[in-house]
């Protein structure tokens, strides 16, 4: 638990939520500020700042949940698709540093997340970052 976190004070009942499930490891409740009706956030109950921190019972606790929680979701509000985001450090938009995961229903046209600048790799540089990569793995 960290004290200005929250999500900690969430998981402690100091701060409301309007909660969905929880088991002894994970929280899931609705986010306060929704991209789109039913968005909801799954979190891990202990802190980690980060997914890189989390052991593995625990991201594989998170993960297991993530499927019926969304197909609840997509059932209530009636959407046919959903988007599930992870944003981990300040660069790539994590606002609350404590690990959770976005579900967020998606409808037809409904402006979320447009295309994305997918770029293309020069000769060799694919490979290269393959080998740092692999080079790096701690599992
Ligand atoms: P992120 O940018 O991935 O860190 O997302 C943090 C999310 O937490 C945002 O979508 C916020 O709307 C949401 N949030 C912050 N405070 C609360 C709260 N008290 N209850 C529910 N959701 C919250
Ligand atoms: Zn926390």
């Amino acid at each position: 638990m960290s004290d200005q976190c929250i999500f900690c004070e969430i998981v402690k009942g100091n701060i409301p939520c309007a909660k969905i499930f929880e088991d002894d490891q994970v929280l899931s409740f609705l986010d306060i500020g929704p991209l789109s009706p039913g968005h909801c956030l799954l979190i891990s109950k202990k802190h980690y700042a980060r997914l890189e921190h989390c052991p593995a019972d625990l991201t594989a606790a998170l993960a297991s949940r993530l499927g019926p929680i969304a197909q609840a979701v997509i059932t209530a509000v009636n959407a046919p698709g959903y988007n599930i985001l992870n944003n981990n450090h300040p660069c790539a938009g994590q606002l609350v540093e404590h690990v959770h995961f976005h579900i967020i229903p998606r409808n037809p046209n409904d402006g979320l997340f447009g295309n994305w600048p997918a770029d293309k790799y020069p000769a060799g540089e694919m490979e290269r970052i393959q080998q740092k990569i692999t080079d790096s793995l701690a599992i």
